[in-house]
């Protein structure tokens, strides 16, 4: 489903995406590991090309990414996406939030997209926030929100970028519950997180990026349990 090939990108002199092959099949959960500075964000931000890349190839579906117009719109609608930061529509209701994109983007009637938003916010556990505004919730409810949103889209895929790591601690079981109920119903997911629990409850695959590379490449249960590399050994004994 999302299928990169020798992918590279630059920032000026930084090499931060170095040949990188990656294929994601439909309803498989990956989760990406790293250091800081890794590349792992620009990798996520060049699948939903929020990023430009300078050599290699990404593709969804078999497609590959649009360079503009609706195109893009379209490829935006199928790769959703969640940040570290809860970044709602800060002067629009949680609904509204969620409802926006389908009625302005997939031009879904009002009502019906109304219909689906609160069905949405009820699976992540909001409904009853559903009046209020982004600034009137926790953390975690927002980060659900923007889950619901994302989710309100119809994606394909969804990416999700350290997704709980600005969250207080009690807050980011009630995030990672509802991805890990994403990825038993089948959601293709990409996931960066250094969340271990998340990585063997849901994960298919475990990717481990360093310096821009794709160093290592496993199951959860081997990863954590035995990492190949020194690299990735030396990352997991600051972590854990
Ligand atoms: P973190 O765990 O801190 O989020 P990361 O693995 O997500 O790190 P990236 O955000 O992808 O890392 O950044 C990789 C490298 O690229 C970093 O050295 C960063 O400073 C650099 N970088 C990221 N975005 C830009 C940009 N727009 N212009 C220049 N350099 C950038
Ligand atoms: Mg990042």
């Amino acid at each position: 489903l999302v299928e990169l090939k020798d992918v590279n990108k630059h920032f000026g002199d930084l090499h931060v995406l170095q040949d990188i092959d990656l294929t994601v099949r439909k309803g498989e959960v990956l989760v990406v590991i790293g250091p800081s500075g890794s590349g792992k964000s620009t990798l996520c931000r060049a699948i939903n090309r929020l990023e430009t890349i300078d050599s290699g190839e990404i593709r969804i579906d078999g497609q590959p990414l649009p360079e503009e117009g609706k195109a893009l719109a379209k490829l935006r609608a199928d790769v959703g996406m969640v940040f570290q930061a809860f970044n709602l529509f800060a002067h629009k209701t949680i609904l509204e939030n969620v409802t926006l994109g389908p009625i302005k983007v997939r031009r879904e009637r009002t009502s019906a997209a109304k219909e689906r938003a609160l069905a949405l916010l009820d699976r992540v556990g909001v409904k009853n926030q559903a009046g209020k505004m982004p600034a009137q919730l926790s953390g975690g409810q927002q980060q659900r929100v923007a889950i619901a949103r994302a989710l309100a889209m119809q994606p394909k895929v969804m990416l999700f970028d350290e997704p709980t790591s600005a969250l207080d601690p009690e807050m980011i079981n009630e995030v990672l519950d509802v991805m890990v109920a994403l990825a038993k119903e089948g959601m293709t997911m990409i996931v960066v997180t250094h969340e271990m629990g998340f990585a063997r409850k849901a994960a298919n695959r475990v990717v481990f990026m360093s310096d821009g590379q794709i160093v290592e490449e496993a199951t959860p249960e081997e990863f954590f349990t035995a990492p190949r590399s020194d690299r990735a050994k030396d990352f997991l004994s600051k972590i854990l």
